[in-house]
């Protein structure tokens, strides 16, 4: 069976109660050897003294001995000369002190037939000995008294630690539980909600301003995944809302078998456009999940520029378009090609896209020899505003694109590239001139070793330039 968990608060108080018994007791009975060694060695003084007085009177004023217990307070001694006894006090006969008395020339208690406890000792010369006690009673009694004391004190200090330790733990846990009620009351719909924080230096403060950063990080995923939704149905609706007009049109009508081949034709230009936004959807949707994984390889960039500009060159013969390459030295770098060719793709669509016919489009791919490879795509299309180009790599922004009838994107064109670059450990840099065209440049780190693989996720560094 599960013991059940005791609540930190708890613990706590157990903790801080056990903690303070131990040393309660340490220090208790760390007393009790000084008060009991430091009222022995008086004693033993006391002894000392008595034996040396007794020992001096023997030998100097021995007809005096008698007098010693009225005169110096020596009660218990016992002098033996020659093998008998000199002279002994009537306490210590009354005391039987003679019985059993310890031969020990060291101080020794000693407990008498009659329960009473002393301190003894006997010193032995040539020709004599002599033997003094002192009662022992008083000081062990104190020392009972002290122990009681002690033993009483440590329940109540147990008591009064544990009472302590639970009110105060409880005071230091509180802002874990206003923490906790209002983290219960924070939702999907109210991420703006913050905890509490008391005082942000101390632990809990710390945890609260941790947990907020992240709410904060939360709630901007949330608003931009709402963003995108709304985005990507208004986006999914544009093209659907002609197909059900175009279709709608061609059913009230009678119309000649031609123009069911044209209403057919432009439902399928909007399916075409349709695929194409929800497979840009897709990528980006991969994207943010950081399902797609790169796998990189040495490639030479170059010959790749060309064979993405070989895919996309019919776009640009039906706009009368020139779209060049332009020959260069090898150049390298360690990306994965498929994903790359999507960023370049889309760089490359988007100026085909928005130079006027007749115009100019160039690819060129190049080392700038401080270990980076460029491509660059350069176009001589209507260039891009200042106050658009730090949001054109946003998705669904389309700047003057979506007023100017250029544009039947989505806005998602660019947002996929930066992506794409920035998996592949690149930026992608802009410059451009309003009226003279546009160059975007995918800057990629030179080639270092052989392939590897890595998850693509879109906190990308690229940066617009
Ligand atoms: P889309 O092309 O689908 O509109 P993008 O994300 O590819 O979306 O581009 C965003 C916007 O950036 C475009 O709508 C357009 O205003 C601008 N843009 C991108 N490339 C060019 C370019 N080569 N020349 C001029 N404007 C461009």
């Amino acid at each position: 069976m599960r013991r059940p968990r005791l609540s930190v608060r708890a613990r706590l108080a157990l903790w801080h109660a056990g903690v303070l018994i131990l040393i309660v007791c340490l220090f208790s009975a760390g007393i009790f050897v000084f008060v009991r060694g430091s009222l022995f060695a008086g004693v033993d003084r006391q002894l000392a003294r008595a034996l040396e007085t007794v020992d001096w009177v023997y030998h100097h004023e021995p007809e005096d001995i008698q007098d010693l217990p009225t005169e110096s307070g020596i009660r218990l001694f016992r002098v033996v000369a020659g093998g008998k006894l000199f002279y002994q006090t009537e306490s210590w006969e009354r005391a039987e002190l003679a019985q059993g008395l310890p031969g020990s020339a060291a101080p020794e208690s000693w407990k008498s037939p009659d329960g009473r406890w002393y301190r003894v000792q006997v010193v032995t010369a040539p020709g004599y000995t002599i033997a003094a006690a002192v009662p022992e009673g008083a000081r062990r009694d104190a020392i009972w008294t002290l122990v009681l004391i002690l033993a009483a004190g440590i329940p109540l200090a147990a008591a009064l630690a544990l009472a302590g330790g639970y009110f105060l733990a409880g005071r230091a846990l509180a802002p874990v539980g206003a923490m906790a009620d209002k983290a219960r009351r924070i939702t999907a719909d109210c991420l703006g909600e913050r905890l509490p924080v008391a005082n942000p230096q101390d632990e809990f403060g710390r945890l609260a301003t941790v947990f907020n950063d992240t709410l904060s990080r939360l709630c901007d995923s949330f608003e931009r995944l709402r963003r995108f939704t709304a985005d990507a149905s208004h986006e999914l609706r544009t093209p659907l809302t002609a197909m059900r007009s175009v279709g709608e049109v061609a059913l009230q009508r009678h119309l000649e078998p031609g123009k069911y081949r044209e209403v057919i034709g432009s439902m399928l230009e909007e399916v075409q456009r349709l695929a194409h936004l929800v497979d840009s959807l897709l990528v980006l949707t991969r994207a943010d999940s950081g399902a797609a994984r790169t796998e990189r390889e040495v490639v030479e960039l170059s010959s790749f520029a060309g064979s993405v500009a070989d895919n996309l060159r019919v776009l640009a013969e039906e706009k009368r378009q020139t779209l060049e390459v332009e020959p260069g030295a090898r150049v390298e770098a360690a990306c994965d090609p498929g994903i790359l060719r999507l960023g370049l793709m889309n760089l490359l669509d988007n100026a085909i896209k928005f130079t006027p016919p007749g115009g100019a489009i160039l690819v060129r791919a190049r080392a700038n020899g401080s270990g980076e490879s460029h491509i660059e795509v350069q176009d001589t299309g209507p260039g891009i505003a200042p106050a658009h180009r730090e949001r054109i790599f946003e998705r669904f922004y389309r700047g003057d694109a979506g007023g100017n009838g250029n544009s039947p994107g989505a806005g998602l064109g660019l947002a996929i590239a930066r992506w794409a670059v920035a998996a592949n450990g690149g930026r992608i840099e802009l410059e451009s001139e309003e009226s003279r065209g546009s160059l975007f440049r995918i800057v990629l780190p030179t080639a270092s070793s052989g392939g590897t693989a890595t998850r693509a996720p879109l906190s990308a560094t690229a940066r617009p330039g």
